[in-house]
């Protein structure tokens, strides 16, 4: 559905996705889009799809949205919409700052527990609880620029006595467990169970709350049905169904909030994802909403690239990206999805 609501005089749509198209062609002939240029760890030979396939180009697209989310968001995290308003107008330029002070293109834990999480899963071939909380322990002790509260208890206990998870917390329900699972949405893209199950435990080393873990897992649902080709239509009727189980989680009307709190996380995510029709549109709406603006950019970012595929992201956003951050994204993205290609392969041998 196409969204013109209150701030589309502020948003010229069309123009940005003119801008969008060039970018992304000029995206493309760099060569960029070549699933298969490096040998992915874990990879088996023939099992790979093919150049410029589809499903490729939306989990790349899913990958990469969540990171130019994260580092858009990151400006404006904690701020309300109108201190963003006064100082930005609407926001739209990945230029860092922010409260972390960040150099434009910079990302923050959200993409950085991502990227730890995807490496753990293909050093060892597959979902493995004890070495993804190793390298959230890696990662913790790396000072990274920003850790939440609940991440850095989660594995400072598993550092102390070595468990894979707290007992239920009722001060778990934030949107650490869910920020951070797309490697593992990939890994399993062919094995629904393997999905849920992994994801539970996942979830669990940091974040043990039932709100978070419905959330984790339908967000999860959401993105794997987009990039298998599910559409937005599809996608929909995974949010009804969480909306069903916990009526917390509707989204419409609009409460007008986007904290942390994993319920208005994935509100905000949700409302503008299924009320706008491009990339950055849904991204823009989402962080100019402050607050958790870095995390919920991200995951609508993680949605709407899954949807929109990686030529729906405008090319200015993805040049601006972190150069590094983005060679490891699409290697990590390659190699997750061999992962999953295998999981099939073995079960039709
Ligand atoms: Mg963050």
């Amino acid at each position: 559905m196409v969204y013109w609501g209150a701030s589309a005089h502020r948003f010229p749509f069309t123009h940005c996705k003119q801008n969008a198209q060039r970018a992304d062609f000029a995206y493309a002939k760099k060569g960029f889009i070549d699933p298969w240029s490096a040998v992915a760890p874990g990879a088996v030979k023939g099992t790979i799809l093919s150049l410029g396939d589809e499903l490729y180009e939306r989990a790349l697209g899913a990958y990469l949205g969540f990171a130019v989310g994260d580092a858009l968001g990151a400006t404006v995290e904690f701020m309300t919409p109108s201190e963003i308003q006064n100082t930005y107008g609407m926001h739209r330029d990945i230029i860092g700052g922010g409260w972390l002070k960040l150099k434009p293109g910079q990302i923050t834990d959200d993409t950085q527990m991502s990227l730890a999480l995807g490496q753990s899963i293909i050093d060892s071939g597959g979902w493995q609880a004890t070495a993804a909380a190793d390298a959230f322990v890696t990662w913790l002790r790396s000072k990274p620029v920003d850790v939440g509260n609940t991440c850095r208890r989660g594995i400072q206990r598993y550092i102390t006595d070595g468990t894979l998870a707290g007992p239920m917390n009722e001060g778990d329900a934030g949107n650490g467990a869910c920020m951070r699972n797309l490697p593992l949405a990939l890994a399993t893209l062919n094995d629904d169970e393997a999905f849920a199950h992994a994801t539970l435990e996942q979830g669990h080393l940091t974040h043990h709350h039932p709100l978070s873990d419905a959330a984790t897992l339908a967000l999860g649902r959401m993105t794997r049905t987009l990039i298998r080709g599910g559409g937005i239509k599809e996608c929909r009727t995974e949010a009804n169904r969480l909306i069903g189980e916990f009526p917390l989680f509707r989204f419409e009307p609009y409460p007008k909030r986007a904290s942390g709190y994993v319920v208005n996380s994935a509100q905000t995510v949700l409302y503008y994802f299924f009320r706008t029709d491009s990339f950055e549109s849904c991204v823009t709406e989402v962080v100019n909403c402050g607050e958790d603006a870095d995390t919920n950019g991200a995951l609508a970012g993680m949605l709407a690239g899954a949807a929109y595929g990686v030529s729906g992201i405008p090319g200015y956003w993805l040049k601006k990206l972190d150069k590094k951050i983005k060679f490891r994204i699409e290697e990590q993205t390659k190699a997750l999805l061999t992962l999953a290609q295998n999981v099939k392969a073995k079960r039709g041998s």
